[in-house]
């Protein structure tokens, strides 16, 4: 999300006679973009501002902004008075205060005259937002694109919905727009955004559905690849998953975290599905996509989580054999249903012996999937050259590199894969292969 948010930012900016600088320490205008999801990323946000504050010292003239999550719907005042060094603060994914900022200060290109300042300024910006930034165009192979804004499922453990505001989705004509504008400047595969994405349409109240938008960004001639991200089980319909498995740009691919084995763990967290009922989810995939990859979401050391609802997580690995793993440790969050209700009573060591037992376990479970693609042919989509190799994905998602003199940014190979280990292959080009003539019809 916040990539996406950077990306409509600093195309906005460019169109203002903005130009990227490398070094954040001499650029006029600096915009720390944040996550908090977890403390760590809070702590490493902060880190970053006082070191922004020792360049303002030499350079009273630069402008620093805040964005994102840090800032969220309300805690501007606040930060305000923590930060008095920072110029402006934006919620995720509005720009639109740093561009007033801006139009005040009379700091946008002044060899552009706008009449009306603040409406020329938002016309003139309008399509920008949805372009790549120059250096990004033609180089960018793959593209994350919001299309559910916000979250209003309250999760005990998570931040988001008080940060991101409640759940809204984007229109599907602008999305189309967006993904139009990107495919024309050379992206080819496109990441839909949501925290619960399958609910995207919902609050329209009209059939508007993630299936619908699917077949809609299946028809636009470049798009080659799609995938979304991330399923609520609740919300994962019969008629999406057949839209995956019926869209052949569609990749096989879904992220439907289940974040605790245990029931007494899931109803503290207020998932609103239970271990049996998340299984069910996963059966009906794999019925129909018996070799969809299937990624997961979890957090251990939760409140109140003891050793054996620890270990039902750990055999529902073993059960699931999930494609990949994101692993978090529980971190408290402020203002959250468990920061106010329930004892973060699982001690730090604790915490990261379980973390590290699951991962040791997953790295298990995927030596041993990766090893099912020794002497296979894979097809992948290159994303860019990576310490001297070829690097893109499988459509499900398996990481691959290979080496070849040619350019193959953005195109896709067959590639044979000749080494295996748990979190990438390799292997040797066979071809490219041609854009599917059945769908530019
Ligand atoms: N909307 C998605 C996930 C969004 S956040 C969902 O419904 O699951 C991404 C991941 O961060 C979550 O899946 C969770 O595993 C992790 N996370 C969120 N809050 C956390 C917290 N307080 N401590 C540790 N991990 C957390």
């Amino acid at each position: 999300m916040n990539e996406a948010d950077s990306r409509h930012l600093s195309s906005q900016l460019e169109a203002l006679g903005y130009h990227p600088e490398a070094d954040a320490g001499s650029a006029d205008l600096v915009v720390l973009n944040t996550c908090v999801v977890r403390q760590q990323a809070e702590d490493k946000a902060i880190n970053h501002l006082y070191r922004l504050r020792e360049s303002k010292q030499q350079r009273p003239d630069m402008t620093i902004a805040l964005m994102g999550c840090m800032v969220g719907m309300k805690e501007a005042p606040q930060l305000r008075r923590t930060f008095p060094f920072v110029d402006v603060f934006m919620p995720p994914s509005d720009t639109g205060p740093l561009l007033d900022y801006l139009a005040d200060q009379g700091l946008y290109d002044a060899d552009r005259s706008f009449d009306t300042r603040e409406k020329a300024l938002r016309d003139a910006i309008q399509d920008e937002e949805f372009s790549l930034p120059s250096g990004l165009r033609g180089q960018s192979v793959t593209a994350n694109v919001p299309v559910v804004l916000g979250c209003s499922h309250a999760c005990s453990f998570c931040i988001i919905p008080y940060r991101r505001g409640a759940e809204r989705s984007k229109p599907p004509d602008d999305i189309l727009r967006e993904i139009r504008t990107l495919a024309s400047q050379g992206v080819k595969e496109i990441m839909l955004l949501g925290q619960i994405i399958d609910r995207y349409g919902t609050d329209f109240h009209d059939d508007t559905d993630l299936a619908g938008l699917l077949t809609r960004v299946h028809a636009i001639p470049e798009v080659e690849r799609i995938r979304f991200l991330t399923s609520h089980p609740n919300w994962m319909t019969d008629r999406l998953i057949d839209a995956v498995a019926d869209l052949e740009k569609v990749c096989p691919h879904i992220e439907i975290p289940v974040q605790a084995g245990n029931d007494e763990v899931l109803e503290r967290m207020r998932r609103g599905y239970t271990v049996d009922e998340y299984r069910r989810v996963v059966e009906r995939i794999r019925a129909r996509m018996p070799e969809a990859a299937i990624n997961t979401d979890i957090i251990v050391g939760f409140c109140g989580e003891t050793e054996d609802q620890f270990m039902d997580t750990y055999r529902l690995a073993e059960e699931m054999q999930w494609d990949k793993i994101h692993l978090a440790k529980y971190s408290v969050r402020p203002k959250t249903l468990a920061a106010r209700n329930l004892p973060d009573d699982v001690p730090a060591d604790e915490k990261e012996r379980r973390r590290k037992m699951l991962d040791d376990r997953q790295t298990e479970i995927l030596a041993a999937k990766s090893e099912k693609y020794l002497g296979q042919c894979v097809e992948v989509l290159v994303e860019n050259r990576h310490k001297g190799k070829w690097r893109g994905r499988t459509p499900d998602n398996r990481l691959v590199f290979f080496d070849d003199p040619a350019d193959w940014t953005g195109r896709i190979a067959t590639v044979k894969i000749d080494y295996a280990a748990p979190y990438s292959l390799r292997g040797v080009l066979q071809g490219g292969v041609k854009r599917r003539s059945s769908v530019v019809a």
